[in-house]
């Protein structure tokens, strides 16, 4: 589709838009520099107009009669509803995280239509010998003022904002628990998640509040996974859902197979294996914790997060089948403390 490659071509703000209430909350924490919150409020006119614009076509449209109403006009008034909620994600992004680029890109895309239009205004005027009418102004004008917000983005206020506020880009987790569970069961940018166990979290705090980095390079690419999540009160929902608990649980069954012969393991291969049975049970009994005193399985809401590949039964859910899982790890898990400790003795 071409107006795909279009909008493409202009930036838009990539990844999921924040929550507005999200933003909100964010935004009573820590107020930005002013330069910050004029350029947003200018920004916001990009999806305003948008949107004024969808509604415009709309009730253009109904004038006419349903049976105007044509396949065309519905896929434009869709892409303009797209670009409204594009320019919107930027519009936030701007005082959220500082990301200025994403916000631009209704001008971006504006430009280019000027190009187009001083094109035909030229052809117009100095091939056919017509007079141009005075509303092939009107885009020169609008892209100028899709532009302002730039003049107040590069204040330098306004440029320092994204290093005050770099938790802002982090996962919200309740605990550092919650951050090490989302580390394992998110896959990095390439593809790989990172191996079961304990990994090395970096306590930070930036005006945005406190949280913890992660320090290490990706156990598939060996970039750095640049991870970094953000403490939230314990009341509030994040990511980290039944979905992710139950993957690491099968992660491990996949990942350890039969446990077997403890004796003929080496000191480093028990370590790890009691690291990646720790997060096997702990995960396993989270989930058992959720699965209601009325119930047989895990409530759908409680499913959140990653989602299980489709050949996975939906029996995994039940009470029997995780309870199964606890029992599992918790003797993997007594098994190599035994192990541990009588090597020690040994010695
Ligand atoms: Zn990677």
């Amino acid at each position: 589709m071409e107006s795909k490659k279009v909008i493409a071509a202009a930036r838009p703000p990539a990844g999921m838009g924040t929550p507005t209430r999200e933003v909100l909350r964010a935004l009573r924490v820590t107020r930005p520099p002013a330069a910050v919150l004029v350029g947003a409020a200018l920004a916001a006119l990009a999806p305003l107009g948008l949107l004024a614009a969808a509604v415009v076509i709309v009730v253009r449209m109904s004038s006419y009669g349903v049976w105007y109403i044509t396949a065309f006009m519905v896929a434009f008034t869709a892409v303009t509803l797209l670009l409204a909620g594009l320019a919107w994600r930027g519009t936030k992004r701007t005082v959220h995280i500082g990301e200025y680029d994403g916000a631009l890109f209704v001008a971006r895309l504006a430009t280019g239509f000027c190009v187009v239009a001083a094109v035909v205004g030229a052809k117009l005027a100095f091939i056919d010998g017509d007079d141009v009418p005075w509303t092939f102004a009107l885009p020169f004008i609008g892209t100028a003022v899709l532009w302002l917000p730039a003049l107040a983005f590069a204040r330098p206020s306004a440029t320092g904002w994204a290093d005050q506020v770099l938790l802002n880009r982090g996962l919200p987790v309740r605990d550092e628990d919650e951050a090490q569970l989302l580390l394992m069961a998110r896959p990095h940018d390439c593809g790989h998640t990172q191996p079961l166990g304990r990994h090395p979290l970096v306590p930070v705090a930036d005006r945005a509040g406190r949280g913890w980095a992660v320090d290490q390079p990706c156990a598939g690419c060996r970039r750095p996974l640049g991870s970094l999540f953000r403490l939230v009160p314990a009341d509030r929902q994040t990511d980290a859902g039944g979905g992710d608990r139950m993957w690491l649980v099968r992660s491990a069954d996949q990942a350890l197979g039969d446990v077997g012969d403890l004796a003929g393991r080496s000191p480093a291969e028990l370590v790890r294996l009691r690291e990646a049975a720790a997060v096997a049970a702990r995960c396993a009994e989270e989930l058992l914790a959720s699965v209601p005193p009325d119930r047989d399985t895990v409530p759908g809401r409680g499913q959140r997060g990653r989602v299980l590949d489709v050949w996975v039964p939906r029996t995994v859910w039940s009470r029997a089948s995780i309870t199964e899982q606890v029992t599992r790890w918790r003797s993997v898990l007594g098994g190599v403390d035994a192990e541990l400790a009588g090597r020690a003795g040994q010695q």
